[in-house]
Protein backbone atom coordinates (compact mmCIF):
# COMPACT_ATOMS: atom_id res chain seq x y z
CA UNK A 1 0.00 0.00 0.00
CA UNK A 2 2.69 2.23 1.13
CA UNK A 3 4.11 2.13 -2.59
CA UNK A 4 0.68 3.28 -4.21
CA UNK A 5 1.24 7.16 -4.90
CA UNK A 6 1.74 6.60 -8.65
CA UNK A 7 -1.32 4.43 -8.93
CA UNK A 8 -3.52 6.71 -6.90
CA UNK A 9 -6.29 7.54 -9.13
CA UNK A 10 -6.66 4.50 -11.00
CA UNK A 11 -6.54 2.78 -7.30
CA UNK A 12 -9.52 5.63 -5.70
CA UNK A 13 -11.85 4.65 -8.75
CA UNK A 14 -11.86 1.03 -7.14
CA UNK A 15 -12.62 1.96 -3.85
CA UNK A 16 -16.07 1.59 -2.09
CA UNK A 17 -17.23 1.56 1.73
CA UNK A 18 -17.23 -1.26 4.06
CA UNK A 19 -20.95 -2.58 4.67
CA UNK A 20 -22.08 -2.74 8.08
CA UNK A 21 -22.20 -6.13 8.30
CA UNK A 22 -18.15 -5.87 8.88
CA UNK A 23 -18.04 -3.01 11.27
CA UNK A 24 -17.01 -5.42 14.24
CA UNK A 25 -13.94 -6.98 12.09
CA UNK A 26 -10.48 -7.00 11.96
CA UNK A 27 -9.53 -4.26 9.55
CA UNK A 28 -7.22 -6.06 6.30
CA UNK A 29 -5.04 -4.44 4.48
CA UNK A 30 -6.95 -4.77 1.13
CA UNK A 31 -10.13 -7.13 0.53
CA UNK A 32 -10.85 -8.59 -3.01
CA UNK A 33 -15.22 -8.67 -2.41
CA UNK A 34 -17.25 -10.95 -3.18
CA UNK A 35 -15.36 -12.83 -6.60
CA UNK A 36 -15.46 -16.42 -7.01
CA UNK A 37 -12.44 -17.43 -5.48
CA UNK A 38 -11.07 -20.91 -7.09
CA UNK A 39 -8.44 -22.72 -5.70
CA UNK A 40 -7.20 -25.76 -7.26
CA UNK A 41 -5.69 -27.50 -4.37
CA UNK A 42 -9.10 -27.44 -1.93
CA UNK A 43 -10.99 -27.82 -4.83
CA UNK A 44 -12.65 -24.40 -3.51
CA UNK A 45 -14.87 -22.86 -6.15
CA UNK A 46 -17.72 -20.08 -4.50
CA UNK A 47 -18.41 -15.96 -3.69
CA UNK A 48 -16.04 -15.04 -0.95
CA UNK A 49 -14.28 -12.35 0.49
CA UNK A 50 -10.51 -12.89 0.74
CA UNK A 51 -8.64 -10.40 3.20
CA UNK A 52 -4.97 -9.73 2.93
CA UNK A 53 -2.28 -8.43 5.57
CA UNK A 54 1.09 -7.97 5.14
CA UNK A 55 1.55 -9.33 1.73
CA UNK A 56 -0.33 -12.59 2.87
CA UNK A 57 -3.80 -13.97 2.93
CA UNK A 58 -5.18 -13.63 6.17
CA UNK A 59 -8.92 -14.35 5.45
CA UNK A 60 -11.75 -16.22 3.19
CA UNK A 61 -14.49 -15.58 3.82
CA UNK A 62 -18.60 -16.24 2.65
CA UNK A 63 -19.65 -12.65 4.29
CA UNK A 64 -17.99 -8.90 3.71
CA UNK A 65 -14.87 -8.17 5.50
CA UNK A 66 -14.06 -5.16 6.70
CA UNK A 67 -10.22 -3.69 4.78
CA UNK A 68 -8.86 -0.26 4.30
CA UNK A 69 -9.29 -0.89 0.65
CA UNK A 70 -11.95 -2.75 -1.02
CA UNK A 71 -11.25 -4.24 -4.82
CA UNK A 72 -14.90 -5.28 -6.36
CA UNK A 73 -14.57 -9.15 -7.60
CA UNK A 74 -18.05 -9.33 -8.34
CA UNK A 75 -18.58 -11.34 -11.09
CA UNK A 76 -14.96 -11.97 -11.39
CA UNK A 77 -12.91 -15.06 -10.83
CA UNK A 78 -10.01 -15.03 -7.82
CA UNK A 79 -7.52 -16.93 -8.85
CA UNK A 80 -4.05 -17.92 -7.26
CA UNK A 81 -1.88 -15.70 -9.42
CA UNK A 82 0.16 -17.37 -12.35
CA UNK A 83 3.48 -19.18 -11.80
CA UNK A 84 5.69 -19.68 -14.85
CA UNK A 85 8.63 -21.60 -14.53
CA UNK A 86 9.72 -19.99 -18.16
CA UNK A 87 10.62 -17.12 -18.72
CA UNK A 88 13.73 -16.24 -19.96
CA UNK A 89 12.44 -12.24 -20.42
CA UNK A 90 13.55 -10.57 -16.69
CA UNK A 91 13.34 -7.05 -17.26
CA UNK A 92 10.62 -3.95 -17.06
CA UNK A 93 9.38 -4.53 -20.73
CA UNK A 94 8.97 -7.90 -19.97
CA UNK A 95 7.23 -7.92 -16.21
CA UNK A 96 4.80 -5.64 -17.36
CA UNK A 97 3.52 -7.52 -20.21
CA UNK A 98 3.44 -11.03 -17.76
CA UNK A 99 1.86 -8.93 -15.26
CA UNK A 100 -1.02 -7.91 -17.15
CA UNK A 101 -1.13 -11.69 -18.35
CA UNK A 102 -1.81 -12.33 -14.82
CA UNK A 103 1.65 -13.74 -13.99
CA UNK A 104 2.93 -12.65 -10.39
CA UNK A 105 5.94 -15.11 -10.26
CA UNK A 106 8.32 -15.33 -13.83
CA UNK A 107 11.53 -18.14 -13.77
CA UNK A 108 14.01 -18.42 -15.69
CA UNK A 109 14.26 -21.95 -15.44
CA UNK A 110 15.39 -23.31 -18.73
CA UNK A 111 18.99 -21.34 -19.62
CA UNK A 112 19.24 -20.18 -15.77
CA UNK A 113 22.52 -18.32 -15.09
CA UNK A 114 25.92 -19.35 -14.13
CA UNK A 115 25.89 -16.43 -11.37
CA UNK A 116 23.07 -17.31 -9.33
CA UNK A 117 23.83 -14.63 -6.33
CA UNK A 118 24.26 -11.77 -9.39
CA UNK A 119 21.67 -12.62 -11.00
CA UNK A 120 19.49 -12.04 -7.77
CA UNK A 121 21.38 -9.14 -6.57
CA UNK A 122 20.73 -7.27 -10.35
CA UNK A 123 16.79 -7.88 -10.07
CA UNK A 124 16.18 -6.78 -6.43
CA UNK A 125 14.18 -4.10 -5.89
CA UNK A 126 13.31 -3.42 -9.54
CA UNK A 127 10.61 -6.01 -10.31
CA UNK A 128 7.19 -5.68 -10.70
CA UNK A 129 6.74 -9.38 -10.31
CA UNK A 130 8.28 -12.44 -8.44
CA UNK A 131 11.43 -13.18 -10.11
CA UNK A 132 13.76 -16.69 -9.58
CA UNK A 133 16.54 -18.73 -11.38
CA UNK A 134 18.16 -21.89 -11.95
CA UNK A 135 21.52 -22.70 -11.20
CA UNK A 136 22.41 -23.15 -15.33
CA UNK A 137 24.41 -25.76 -17.17
CA UNK A 138 24.67 -24.14 -20.59
CA UNK A 139 25.91 -20.90 -18.98
CA UNK A 140 28.42 -22.74 -16.83
CA UNK A 141 29.32 -24.47 -20.28
CA UNK A 142 29.73 -20.97 -21.50
CA UNK A 143 32.25 -19.87 -19.03
CA UNK A 144 34.24 -22.91 -18.82
CA UNK A 145 34.31 -22.50 -23.00
CA UNK A 146 34.54 -18.66 -23.01
CA UNK A 147 31.80 -18.60 -25.26
CA UNK A 148 31.11 -15.41 -26.44
CA UNK A 149 27.06 -15.67 -26.84
CA UNK A 150 24.32 -13.84 -25.74
CA UNK A 151 21.91 -16.04 -23.67
CA UNK A 152 22.96 -18.94 -25.34
CA UNK A 153 26.40 -20.40 -26.78
CA UNK A 154 26.91 -19.45 -30.24
CA UNK A 155 30.70 -20.80 -30.06
CA UNK A 156 32.58 -23.50 -28.01
CA UNK A 157 30.22 -23.60 -24.86
CA UNK A 158 28.03 -25.54 -27.97
CA UNK A 159 30.03 -27.17 -29.88
CA UNK A 160 33.11 -28.40 -27.90
CA UNK A 161 33.09 -31.81 -26.02
CA UNK A 162 34.21 -31.65 -22.64
CA UNK A 163 37.51 -33.66 -21.00
CA UNK A 164 36.58 -34.94 -17.74
CA UNK A 165 38.50 -32.21 -15.85
CA UNK A 166 36.16 -29.55 -17.93
CA UNK A 167 32.96 -31.82 -16.87
CA UNK A 168 34.27 -31.02 -12.89
CA UNK A 169 34.85 -27.46 -13.56
CA UNK A 170 31.04 -27.70 -14.87
CA UNK A 171 29.73 -29.45 -11.66
CA UNK A 172 31.59 -27.16 -9.43
CA UNK A 173 29.48 -24.32 -10.97
CA UNK A 174 26.74 -25.85 -10.71
CA UNK A 175 26.86 -26.88 -7.55
CA UNK A 176 27.64 -23.28 -6.69
CA UNK A 177 24.38 -21.92 -8.06
CA UNK A 178 22.38 -24.86 -5.89
CA UNK A 179 24.42 -23.56 -2.70
CA UNK A 180 23.22 -20.13 -3.58
CA UNK A 181 19.30 -21.15 -3.76
CA UNK A 182 19.08 -21.78 -7.39
CA UNK A 183 15.99 -23.06 -8.11
CA UNK A 184 17.19 -26.70 -9.64
CA UNK A 185 19.11 -26.92 -12.67
CA UNK A 186 18.82 -25.62 -16.24
CA UNK A 187 20.11 -27.53 -19.71
CA UNK A 188 19.74 -27.15 -23.04
CA UNK A 189 20.93 -30.19 -25.01
CA UNK A 190 19.72 -28.56 -28.27
CA UNK A 191 22.04 -25.51 -27.18
CA UNK A 192 25.02 -28.09 -26.28
CA UNK A 193 25.17 -30.74 -28.66
CA UNK A 194 28.59 -31.29 -27.53
CA UNK A 195 27.33 -32.60 -24.52
CA UNK A 196 28.23 -36.30 -24.08
CA UNK A 197 25.88 -38.68 -22.58
CA UNK A 198 28.34 -39.01 -19.55
CA UNK A 199 28.03 -35.18 -19.15
CA UNK A 200 24.44 -35.56 -19.03
CA UNK A 201 24.93 -38.48 -16.25
CA UNK A 202 26.93 -36.12 -14.74
CA UNK A 203 24.84 -33.22 -13.71
CA UNK A 204 21.37 -35.30 -13.48
CA UNK A 205 23.73 -36.80 -10.59
CA UNK A 206 23.86 -33.62 -8.90
CA UNK A 207 19.91 -32.74 -9.26
CA UNK A 208 19.48 -36.18 -7.62
CA UNK A 209 22.25 -35.89 -4.72
CA UNK A 210 20.53 -32.33 -4.50
CA UNK A 211 17.14 -32.99 -5.10
CA UNK A 212 16.61 -30.50 -7.22
CA UNK A 213 14.52 -30.61 -10.33
CA UNK A 214 16.83 -30.17 -13.59
CA UNK A 215 14.35 -28.67 -16.50
CA UNK A 216 15.62 -30.01 -19.81
CA UNK A 217 15.40 -28.51 -23.28
CA UNK A 218 15.96 -31.72 -24.90
CA UNK A 219 18.60 -32.14 -27.30
CA UNK A 220 16.59 -33.27 -30.56
CA UNK A 221 13.17 -32.51 -31.77
CA UNK A 222 11.10 -33.73 -34.76
CA UNK A 223 10.03 -37.48 -36.09
CA UNK A 224 12.89 -38.19 -38.07
CA UNK A 225 14.91 -41.34 -36.35
CA UNK A 226 18.27 -40.84 -35.21
CA UNK A 227 17.45 -37.89 -33.40
CA UNK A 228 14.35 -37.16 -33.19
CA UNK A 229 11.79 -36.24 -30.08
CA UNK A 230 11.46 -40.09 -29.15
CA UNK A 231 15.12 -40.80 -28.62
CA UNK A 232 15.63 -37.28 -27.07
CA UNK A 233 12.81 -38.14 -24.41
CA UNK A 234 14.27 -41.50 -23.99
CA UNK A 235 17.54 -40.12 -23.22
CA UNK A 236 16.46 -37.64 -20.56
CA UNK A 237 14.31 -40.41 -18.94
CA UNK A 238 16.89 -42.34 -18.52
CA UNK A 239 19.07 -40.20 -17.11
CA UNK A 240 16.43 -39.94 -14.53
CA UNK A 241 16.07 -43.21 -14.53
CA UNK A 242 19.73 -44.17 -13.53
CA UNK A 243 20.16 -41.07 -10.84
CA UNK A 244 17.03 -40.13 -9.17
CA UNK A 245 17.24 -36.93 -10.78
CA UNK A 246 13.77 -34.97 -10.23
CA UNK A 247 13.49 -34.16 -14.02
CA UNK A 248 10.76 -31.41 -15.86
CA UNK A 249 10.82 -31.19 -19.74
CA UNK A 250 10.31 -27.82 -21.09
CA UNK A 251 8.04 -26.90 -23.75
CA UNK A 252 6.93 -30.40 -24.67
CA UNK A 253 5.09 -29.03 -27.70
CA UNK A 254 8.29 -27.99 -29.30
CA UNK A 255 10.17 -30.42 -28.30
CA UNK A 256 7.54 -32.96 -29.49
CA UNK A 257 5.89 -31.81 -32.71
CA UNK A 258 4.76 -34.18 -34.54
CA UNK A 259 5.47 -36.80 -31.55
CA UNK A 260 3.07 -35.48 -29.24
CA UNK A 261 1.48 -38.39 -29.06
CA UNK A 262 4.42 -40.68 -28.50
CA UNK A 263 6.06 -38.37 -25.89
CA UNK A 264 2.84 -37.84 -24.15
CA UNK A 265 2.70 -41.67 -23.68
CA UNK A 266 6.28 -41.60 -22.59
CA UNK A 267 5.76 -39.05 -19.71
CA UNK A 268 2.71 -41.23 -18.25
CA UNK A 269 4.57 -44.44 -18.16
CA UNK A 270 7.55 -43.21 -16.98
CA UNK A 271 5.36 -41.84 -14.20
CA UNK A 272 3.27 -45.04 -13.35
CA UNK A 273 7.28 -46.17 -12.74
CA UNK A 274 7.50 -44.05 -10.08
CA UNK A 275 9.85 -41.65 -11.80
CA UNK A 276 9.51 -37.83 -10.58
CA UNK A 277 9.19 -36.74 -14.45
CA UNK A 278 6.85 -33.24 -15.27
CA UNK A 279 6.64 -31.56 -18.08
CA UNK A 280 4.85 -28.08 -19.54
CA UNK A 281 3.75 -26.67 -22.86
CA UNK A 282 2.64 -23.13 -24.09
CA UNK A 283 -0.21 -22.44 -26.06
CA UNK A 284 1.35 -21.41 -29.51
CA UNK A 285 2.75 -23.24 -32.80
CA UNK A 286 5.69 -21.35 -33.36
CA UNK A 287 8.69 -21.60 -31.68
CA UNK A 288 11.74 -18.69 -31.15
CA UNK A 289 15.71 -18.66 -30.43
CA UNK A 290 18.78 -17.29 -31.49
CA UNK A 291 19.67 -17.92 -34.84
CA UNK A 292 22.97 -18.24 -34.15
CA UNK A 293 22.19 -21.17 -31.26
CA UNK A 294 23.39 -24.63 -32.16
CA UNK A 295 19.33 -25.69 -32.28
CA UNK A 296 19.44 -23.63 -35.73
CA UNK A 297 22.39 -25.68 -37.04
CA UNK A 298 19.93 -28.69 -38.70
CA UNK A 299 19.16 -25.72 -40.99
CA UNK A 300 21.75 -25.11 -42.49
CA UNK A 301 22.04 -26.02 -45.85
CA UNK A 302 18.37 -26.64 -46.03
CA UNK A 303 15.87 -25.92 -48.98
CA UNK A 304 13.97 -22.73 -49.09
CA UNK A 305 10.36 -24.37 -48.64
CA UNK A 306 12.19 -25.24 -45.22
CA UNK A 307 13.82 -21.97 -44.53
CA UNK A 308 10.38 -20.60 -45.31
CA UNK A 309 9.25 -21.96 -42.36
CA UNK A 310 11.37 -19.51 -40.12
CA UNK A 311 10.53 -15.41 -39.42
CA UNK A 312 12.63 -13.33 -38.43
CA UNK A 313 11.40 -11.80 -35.42
CA UNK A 314 12.92 -7.67 -35.81
CA UNK A 315 11.65 -7.40 -39.45
CA UNK A 316 8.43 -10.23 -39.53
CA UNK A 317 10.01 -11.55 -42.89
CA UNK A 318 9.72 -15.25 -43.54
CA UNK A 319 13.88 -16.34 -44.58
CA UNK A 320 15.57 -17.94 -47.27
CA UNK A 321 18.63 -19.76 -48.14
CA UNK A 322 20.34 -16.03 -48.33
CA UNK A 323 18.33 -14.17 -45.34
CA UNK A 324 19.03 -17.22 -43.00
CA UNK A 325 22.94 -17.31 -43.81
CA UNK A 326 23.13 -13.37 -43.03
CA UNK A 327 21.42 -12.87 -39.91
CA UNK A 328 23.16 -16.34 -38.67
CA UNK A 329 26.38 -14.22 -38.72
CA UNK A 330 24.40 -11.45 -37.66
CA UNK A 331 23.06 -13.15 -34.24
CA UNK A 332 19.17 -12.01 -33.24
CA UNK A 333 15.69 -13.73 -32.27
CA UNK A 334 14.33 -15.93 -35.03
CA UNK A 335 10.19 -17.40 -35.18
CA UNK A 336 10.05 -21.00 -35.97
CA UNK A 337 6.97 -22.13 -37.38
CA UNK A 338 7.26 -25.54 -36.81
CA UNK A 339 4.26 -27.10 -35.16
CA UNK A 340 0.28 -27.51 -35.74
CA UNK A 341 -2.25 -26.11 -33.98
CA UNK A 342 -3.64 -29.87 -33.27
CA UNK A 343 -0.19 -31.00 -31.49
CA UNK A 344 -0.25 -27.50 -29.65
CA UNK A 345 -4.14 -28.25 -28.56
CA UNK A 346 -3.28 -32.09 -27.44
CA UNK A 347 -0.16 -30.34 -25.29
CA UNK A 348 -1.75 -27.88 -23.94
CA UNK A 349 -5.17 -29.81 -22.65
CA UNK A 350 -3.20 -33.12 -21.45
CA UNK A 351 -3.59 -33.53 -17.66
CA UNK A 352 0.61 -33.89 -17.74
CA UNK A 353 1.66 -30.11 -18.60
CA UNK A 354 1.68 -27.15 -16.42
CA UNK A 355 1.75 -23.87 -18.74
CA UNK A 356 4.93 -21.93 -19.24
CA UNK A 357 5.27 -19.45 -21.70
CA UNK A 358 9.05 -19.53 -22.76
CA UNK A 359 8.76 -15.82 -22.92
CA UNK A 360 11.17 -12.66 -23.88
CA UNK A 361 10.61 -9.73 -25.68
CA UNK A 362 13.52 -6.95 -26.49
CA UNK A 363 11.85 -3.35 -27.64
CA UNK A 364 8.59 -4.88 -28.25
CA UNK A 365 10.13 -7.61 -30.93
CA UNK A 366 9.52 -11.35 -30.18
CA UNK A 367 7.42 -13.93 -29.87
CA UNK A 368 3.70 -13.34 -28.55
CA UNK A 369 3.75 -16.10 -26.12
CA UNK A 370 5.28 -13.68 -23.75
CA UNK A 371 2.36 -11.11 -23.25
CA UNK A 372 -0.63 -13.73 -24.33
CA UNK A 373 -0.07 -17.23 -23.31
CA UNK A 374 -2.02 -17.29 -20.12
CA UNK A 375 -5.32 -15.07 -21.32
CA UNK A 376 -4.43 -17.05 -24.39
CA UNK A 377 -5.48 -20.52 -22.61
CA UNK A 378 -8.57 -19.17 -20.27
CA UNK A 379 -9.84 -17.30 -23.64
CA UNK A 380 -9.34 -19.28 -26.41
CA UNK A 381 -8.35 -23.12 -24.80
CA UNK A 382 -11.44 -22.27 -21.50
CA UNK A 383 -14.04 -20.17 -23.13
CA UNK A 384 -14.05 -20.63 -26.92
CA UNK A 385 -12.92 -24.26 -27.35
CA UNK A 386 -14.25 -25.83 -24.29
CA UNK A 387 -11.35 -28.16 -24.21
CA UNK A 388 -10.09 -27.24 -20.76
CA UNK A 389 -12.25 -26.60 -17.31
CA UNK A 390 -11.65 -23.29 -15.97
CA UNK A 391 -10.02 -25.12 -12.91
CA UNK A 392 -8.13 -27.39 -15.05
CA UNK A 393 -6.45 -24.18 -16.57
CA UNK A 394 -6.26 -22.29 -13.22
CA UNK A 395 -4.33 -25.56 -11.58
CA UNK A 396 -1.83 -25.82 -14.84
CA UNK A 397 -0.96 -22.11 -14.44
CA UNK A 398 -0.67 -21.73 -10.02
CA UNK A 399 -0.61 -25.29 -8.29
CA UNK A 400 1.78 -27.44 -10.73
CA UNK A 401 4.54 -25.41 -11.30
CA UNK A 402 4.56 -24.21 -7.29
CA UNK A 403 4.33 -28.04 -6.84
CA UNK A 404 7.20 -28.94 -9.42
CA UNK A 405 9.08 -26.45 -7.38
CA UNK A 406 8.25 -26.90 -3.76
CA UNK A 407 10.25 -29.90 -1.98
CA UNK A 408 13.68 -27.67 -3.35
CA UNK A 409 11.92 -24.61 -1.97
CA UNK A 410 9.51 -24.73 0.80
CA UNK A 411 8.69 -20.86 -0.08
CA UNK A 412 6.64 -22.33 -3.41
CA UNK A 413 3.68 -23.85 -0.53
CA UNK A 414 2.82 -20.16 -0.52
CA UNK A 415 2.44 -19.96 -3.63
CA UNK A 416 -0.21 -21.05 -6.35
CA UNK A 417 -2.78 -21.80 -3.77
CA UNK A 418 -5.85 -19.24 -2.39
CA UNK A 419 -5.54 -20.27 1.52
CA UNK A 420 -4.93 -18.62 4.51
CA UNK A 421 -1.46 -18.41 5.02
CA UNK A 422 -0.26 -18.14 1.35
CA UNK A 423 1.46 -15.26 -0.24
CA UNK A 424 -1.16 -12.70 -1.74
CA UNK A 425 -0.18 -13.04 -5.32
CA UNK A 426 -3.45 -12.61 -6.88
CA UNK A 427 -5.31 -12.75 -10.65
CA UNK A 428 -8.53 -11.44 -10.68
CA UNK A 429 -9.80 -12.21 -14.49
CA UNK A 430 -13.23 -11.94 -16.28
CA UNK A 431 -13.80 -15.08 -17.68
CA UNK A 432 -16.54 -13.82 -20.27
CA UNK A 433 -13.60 -11.56 -21.98
CA UNK A 434 -9.97 -12.73 -20.71
CA UNK A 435 -8.65 -12.47 -24.23
CA UNK A 436 -4.77 -12.37 -25.44
CA UNK A 437 -4.05 -9.63 -28.23
CA UNK A 438 -0.50 -10.11 -29.03
CA UNK A 439 0.54 -11.68 -32.48
CA UNK A 440 3.86 -12.70 -33.90
CA UNK A 441 3.51 -9.19 -35.97
CA UNK A 442 2.56 -7.21 -32.68
CA UNK A 443 3.95 -9.33 -30.07
CA UNK A 444 3.82 -7.04 -26.79
CA UNK A 445 -0.05 -6.34 -27.14
CA UNK A 446 -1.18 -6.97 -23.18
CA UNK A 447 -3.66 -9.39 -22.69
CA UNK A 448 -6.92 -7.81 -21.44
CA UNK A 449 -9.29 -9.29 -18.86
CA UNK A 450 -7.32 -9.22 -15.89
CA UNK A 451 -8.98 -6.36 -13.77
CA UNK A 452 -6.63 -6.93 -10.74
CA UNK A 453 -2.96 -8.42 -10.39
CA UNK A 454 -2.12 -8.59 -6.80
CA UNK A 455 1.79 -9.57 -6.41
CA UNK A 456 2.62 -9.45 -2.39
CA UNK A 457 -0.30 -7.78 -1.28
CA UNK A 458 0.81 -5.29 -3.58
CA UNK A 459 -2.11 -4.21 -6.23
CA UNK A 460 0.31 -4.34 -10.15
CA UNK A 461 -2.87 -4.22 -12.34
CA UNK A 462 -5.84 -2.56 -10.92
CA UNK A 463 -9.19 -2.14 -12.86
CA UNK A 464 -7.22 -3.84 -16.02
CA UNK A 465 -4.31 -1.40 -16.24
CA UNK A 466 -1.15 -1.32 -14.81
CA UNK A 467 0.32 0.63 -11.59
CA UNK A 468 3.52 2.85 -12.60
CA UNK A 469 6.48 3.31 -10.08
CA UNK A 470 6.32 0.20 -7.85
CA UNK A 471 7.90 -2.86 -7.56
CA UNK A 472 6.47 -5.68 -5.44
CA UNK A 473 8.09 -8.29 -6.85
CA UNK A 474 10.32 -10.68 -4.40
CA UNK A 475 12.79 -12.60 -5.21
CA UNK A 476 11.85 -16.84 -5.54
CA UNK A 477 14.67 -18.87 -4.25
CA UNK A 478 15.25 -21.98 -2.28
CA UNK A 479 17.16 -22.15 0.50
CA UNK A 480 20.90 -21.01 0.65
CA UNK A 481 23.15 -23.60 2.05
CA UNK A 482 26.36 -22.67 1.87
ZN1 LIG B 1 13.91 -24.08 -24.97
Amino acid sequence: MRHLAGSFLLFALALRAPSPAAAQQPTYDLVLAGGRVMDPESGLDAVRYVGIRGGKIAAISATPLKGKTLLDAKGLVVAPGFVDLHAHGQDDENYRLYAMDGVTTALELEVGNEDVDGWYAAHAGKALVNYGVSSSHVRARMKVFNDPGALLPSGDGGHMVATQAQIEEIKTLVRRGLDRGGLGIGMGLQYTPAATRWEVLEIFRIAAERKAPIFVHNRFFGTKEPGGSVEAFEEVIGAAAITGAPLHIVHLNSMSLAATPQTLQMVTEARKRGLDVTTEAYPYSAGQTEIESALLDQFVGAPDSMLHKLQWAKTGERLNRDSFEKYRKEGGMVILHLNTPEMEAMAITSPLTAIASDAGVHLGKGHPRTAGSYARVLGYYVREQKALSLMDAIRKSTLMPAQRLEKLAPMFKAKGRIKVGADADISVFDPATVADHATYEKPAEYSSGFRYVIVNGVPVVVNGALATGIFPGRPARAPIHR
